[in-house]
């Protein structure tokens, strides 16, 4: 899409917010991978799903936003509105040129597509190939960085200076091939796998990057802005019911940046998280791992922390935190553990 082109519907999309109400502080994104009735069932939804989705979502509560113009809402104190919910995929599988953009076209919705460049480059796959992410730009689609090569990041070792380096090119490099391709794109990168450490998150952070990961929740004033919460809407997730619930919840308001490495030696592992405002009742926060029930132990007024009793099996394990504010909605929170 041209600058002129961008700052028009830009204009267009600002004068349709000024209808609606501005009092959220947040946006929950959600995560797509297929929009196909004959690709894995785990990460996909089907074409009737999605238009099930869009047509929920182009109506109240919820209000579809541009997901550059949300975070620097959320970056500059501006306010939302109340339950603002932004579209992304990743990957850039064929389907969704095919049988996801018709849809967000009528339902006249942005949206944003990371993608792996190498894929592309290559087409494995069904991938698209870069004219066809040309007509999604077009179409109101951000392009943006999902790596070269789709590798697991984390799961080499030595994690080491060298490790970092390594990691850090890849990353450039994709971005340096879809600009090279399609223009300028915004410095956001989507872990593979929803995969970080410390170290890669803090290395983003330093060079001015937002980036999204794959666990739960939703984005507000306390998020960590290199490990973005995204909520899974393809396969298991994509019972509207279900969805809806989340798609009206608030982010839980921890110190994001504060919270433990995914990537921990400690098993199970310890989580300990700050409020950055006290919860009037905090015996309503109920904490889970794998079905398990957690035991909140408070340390003092705004600080608890979590621990179960078994050790977490190899890959991701996520502990979930909910906190009913009332009128059916709630603060969600969740954190990813990986264990190589
Ligand atoms: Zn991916």
């Amino acid at each position: 899409m041209n600058l002129v082109k961008y700052v028009r519907l830009s204009i267009l999309f600002m004068l349709l917010l000024s209808t609606v109400a501005m009092a959220g502080n947040s946006v929950n994104i959600l995560v797509y991978h297929h929009v196909s009735s004959e690709t894995p069932p785990s990460t996909s939804v089907t074409p009737q799903q999605f238009r099930q989705h869009l047509s929920a979502l182009s109506e109240g509560p919820f209000q579809v936003v541009d997901l550059a113009w949300a975070l620097n809402q959320i970056q500059t104190g501006a306010p939302l509105p109340d339950n603002a919910v932004a579209i992304t995929f990743d990957d850039g599988y064929n389907d969704i040129h095919t049988n996801g953009m018709p849809l967000l076209v009528e339902f006249g919705m942005p949206f944003t597509v990371f993608v792996s460049t190498e894929t592309i480059d290559r087409r494995f796959g069904d991938m698209m190939d870069w004219e066809t992410l040309r007509d999604l730009q077009a179409n109101g689609a951000t392009i943006a960085n999902h790596s070269v090569k789709h590798d697991y990041f984390v799961r080499q070792f030595p994690l080491d200076d060298v490790w970092l380096a390594a990691a850090y090119a890849d990353i450039t490099e994709a971005q340096t091939r879809i600009e090279a391709e399609l223009g300028p794109s915004p410095k956001w990168f989507a872990y593979p796998y929803g995969e970080f450490n410390h170290a890669l998150r803090d290395k983003l952070q330093q060079e001015g990057w937002i980036a999204f990961g794959q666990q739960s929740g939703g984005v507000g004033p306390y998020s960590d802005f290199q490990a973005l919460p995204r909520f899974p809407a393809g396969g298991i997730y994509a019972n509207w019911n279900t969805l809806k619930t989340k798609l009206m919840s608030r982010p839980l308001p921890v110190d994001y940046h504060a919270l433990p490495d995914p990537i921990t030696q400690l098993n199970p592992p310890q989580l300990v998280a700050r409020l950055k405002e006290p919860l009037p009742n905090r015996q309503k926060l109920n904490c889970f791992v794998n079905g398990e029930w957690l035991p909140t132990h408070w340390e003092n007024a705004q600080t608890f922390s979590i621990q179960p009793t078994k050790s977490l099996g190899a890959g991701r394990s996520r502990y979930n935190c909910t906190y009913s504010i009332g009128d059916g909605a709630f603060y969600w929170f969740s954190h990813q553990w990986l264990r190589p």
